[in-house]
């Protein structure tokens, strides 16, 4: 039986271990992190996500860790209320879903250890392929061992070590701006989870209560006009940005308001995500901006969408060359729905851009907004249908 080795347990390379092992497929996960619990985590699940959840069949797993669904959207201007569209979005399908991470890939992990298929090693990163005759056979990780594999998969995410090594080049998109990321206590007068787009001046941020109950900031710093961040007064800088009742609450919580994590934002596409026994997935192949939480989404699909391609290939105890000529076809399948939705993305980001760099139309629009909100809200949702329910068809084929 062929030896798959994956990188990186993250969404992407966590579901796809756990899908191929189930399905009687060797595979051997490789996670440098000892914890799943480390700060960051995103955890905004669109419909798309959450039909590829139910589709491995990890619906239970959701309802048994914490999680929230959003209510609704609500953006502001200058402090004065735009639009709200509340959820599930008259676009169908399901609310969109804040899911705690950590808690799902642990989950997900006690599913794929109850095949003898799976190995899982963590807490030690991969530093290096090995090669023979120019394909990749297997890693070389940091304390010395060497894991031979029939085919590698780069599931480390969105700096990965894994496309740097088999010289797969990164087509970075234009990003103007980081992620400052940090929690504060929630208040019992959020009854409902809202997930607020604030812009005031040039400051711009968004706000919701994550799944574990505390209220989540992503501040966006702009690259352009760096600011001392490390220096700021974040209950103030927060507050005189926000509209009234929520700069009160920021205010009474300036004692317990977390010291921001700096998240350097990376986007972009490999033109092509393998090489001969290696093929790269996700945030590796594909960075994707945190912008409307898709990355999870794309990375479930992506999993999926390999799944479908591998499985059938596999179960025949194939050569390598067959294995090699199944690459491309995954990348085929993926890209165009990652074109497309990195593309909504950066729509979505050059309109907060050219709200931010003129203030004439942040506040024609901010005081315009009880007539016009209705055109920049439809506006808006054309946009979202493609962001929520994916481009391309995903559905998981191969039973286990
Ligand atoms: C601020 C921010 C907020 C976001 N919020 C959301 C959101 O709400 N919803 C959403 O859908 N997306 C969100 N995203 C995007 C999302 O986080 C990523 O697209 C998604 O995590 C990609 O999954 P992945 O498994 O491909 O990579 P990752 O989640 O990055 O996982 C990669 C794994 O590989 C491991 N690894 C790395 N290097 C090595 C190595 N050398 N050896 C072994 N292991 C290694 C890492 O420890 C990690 O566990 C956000 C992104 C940012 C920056």
């Amino acid at each position: 039986m062929n030896q798959i080795v994956i990188i990186g347990a993250g969404p992407t390379g966590l579901t796809l271990a756990m899908l191929l092992a189930k399905r009687g497929i060797n595979v051997k996960l490789i996670e440098a992190s000892n914890s799943f619990r480390r700060i960051f985590r995103g955890e905004a699940l669109m419909p798309s996500g959450l039909k590829a959840i139910s589709q491995m069949g990890l619906s239970d797993v959701v309802q048994n860790i914490p999680h929230r669904c959003f209510d609704a959207w609500e953006f502001y201007i200058e402090n004065r209320p735009i639009f709200r569209v509340d959820e599930p979005m008259e676009l169908g399908g399901q609310p969109c879903m804040l899911i705690s991470q950590p808690a799902f890939l642990e989950t997900v992990l006690e599913k794929a250890n109850e095949c003898e298929q799976f190995e899982f090693i963590q807490g030690t990163a991969v530093r290096d392929l090995l090669w023979q005759d120019d394909r990749v056979s297997g890693v070389k990780l940091s304390d010395g061992r060497e894991i031979a594999a029939d085919l590698v998969i780069g599931a480390d995410g969105r700096n990965s070590i894994v496309r740097q090594q088999a010289n797969l080049a990164l087509t970075q998109a234009a990003q103007s701006f980081d992620i400052l990321w940090f929690k504060l206590p929630t208040s019992p007068d959020f009854t409902e989870n809202i997930f607020y787009s604030i812009l005031r001046d040039r400051d711009g941020f968004g706000v919701f209560q994550s799944s574990e109950g505390n209220l989540q900031v992503g501040w966006s710093l702009d690259r352009d006009h760096p600011i001392e961040w490390q220096k700021i007064d974040w209950a103030e800088k927060l507050a005189s940005a926000s509209p009234d009742w929520l700069a009160t609450h920021f205010r009474q919580q300036k004692d317990f308001i977390e010291r921001p994590l700096l998240l350097s934002i990376v986007v972009g596409r490999c033109p092509q995500w393998h090489v001969p026994g290696l093929l790269l997935l996700g945030d590796a192949a594909h960075p994707m901006s945190p912008i409307r939480a898709q990355g999870i989404n794309m990375a479930l699909r992506d999993a999926i969408v390999a799944t479908n391609h591998l499985v059938p290939l596999l179960q025949q105890q194939p050569n390598l060359a067959a294995i090699d000529a199944v690459l491309p076809q995954i990348q085929a399948e993926r890209e165009p729905e990652i074109i497309q939705i990195q593309r909504l993305q950066a729509a979505e980001v050059s309109q907060g851009e050219l709200m931010k760099n003129n203030p004439l139309l942040r506040y024609a629009v901010s005081f315009l907004a009880p007539l016009i909100g209705s055109i920049i809200k439809k506006s808006w949702l054309d946009r979202q249908l493609q962001l929520r329910q994916g481009v391309t068809c995903v559905d998981l084929k191969v039973k286990q």
